[in-house]
């Protein structure tokens, strides 16, 4: 298990809980806007996992919780085991995930070594490849989120509202997700590290807080519990 980095207490990244995030190197998507874009390559790695156990065993009892972020998480073939070390000192777990690996959160749903799930919905599924590369495909995200949806676990799908996505897409993602209990739009910011060919993309006006409340409205007949 590699990590790239960590922030050692975290008021806002696993609802209601004090966590320490850790950031998994290694994507196997592309989206433009990408604000972890030293992880996808997956050779940024700063941590020793050993001392981040190390820390984590030290802070049982003044931390809640455990966020696994990325990059991709799922593609790291020591996640199991990471998952397992985490949990044996009585953390509570997140997981942040693109969704491209249902036979990877099957597994973790029959270990139950997490507890609570955040799945990316990025785009109606005929623009997913154009907004997050080649490698991304819809159809296996929703078969996560299905997934999730058929067991007895906490999680929230959340949509970047990124600027080229219209009131239109927004209806069409909501129309393909399954009723959900949580889903969260959350505002676009440019990132600072970006492919030079995408200035013209990344550069483009984000939505407002106002417009973003819009267009959650706008989709509220289709999935009521959304938040923006
Ligand atoms: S899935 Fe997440 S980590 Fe991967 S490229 Fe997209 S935004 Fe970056």
């Amino acid at each position: 298990m590699k990590i790239a980095g960590m922030i050692k207490s975290s008021l806002i990244d696993f609802p209601g809980l004090v966590s320490c995030v850790l950031f998994v190197p290694g994507c196997n998507y592309n989206c433009f806007y990408c604000h972890n874009r030293s992880l996808i390559d997956g050779s940024y790695v700063i941590t020793d996992p050993r001392m981040v156990i190390q820390f984590l065993e030290k802070r049982v009892g003044l931390l809640d919780g455990v966020v696994i972020t990325g990059g991709e998480p799922t593609l790291r073939s020591g996640l199991m085991q990471y998952l397992a070390m985490i949990k044996a000192m009585g953390y509570k777990i997140k997981l942040d995930t693109n969704g491209s690996s249902p036979d990877v959160i099957k597994q973790i749903l029959s270990e139950e070594l997490c507890d609570y799930f955040a799945v990316d919905y990025k785009a109606p599924a005929s623009r997913y490849k154009e907004i997050c590369g080649n490698g991304a495909n819809a159809d296996v995200v929703l078969e996560t989120i299905r997934l999730l949806q058929h067991h007895d676990i906490d999680f929230e799908v959340r949509t970047t509202v990124i600027p080229q996505l219209s009131e239109a897409d927004l209806l069409t993602m909501a129309k393909e997700l399954p009723l959900l209990n949580k889903y969260v739009l959350n505002r676009y910011r440019k990132p600072e590290k970006f492919i030079p060919s995408d200035i013209q993309r990344v550069s483009k006006t984000p939505y407002s807080s106002l417009e973003l409340q819009h267009l959650a409205s706008a989709i509220a007949h289709v999935q009521p519990n959304v938040k923006a």
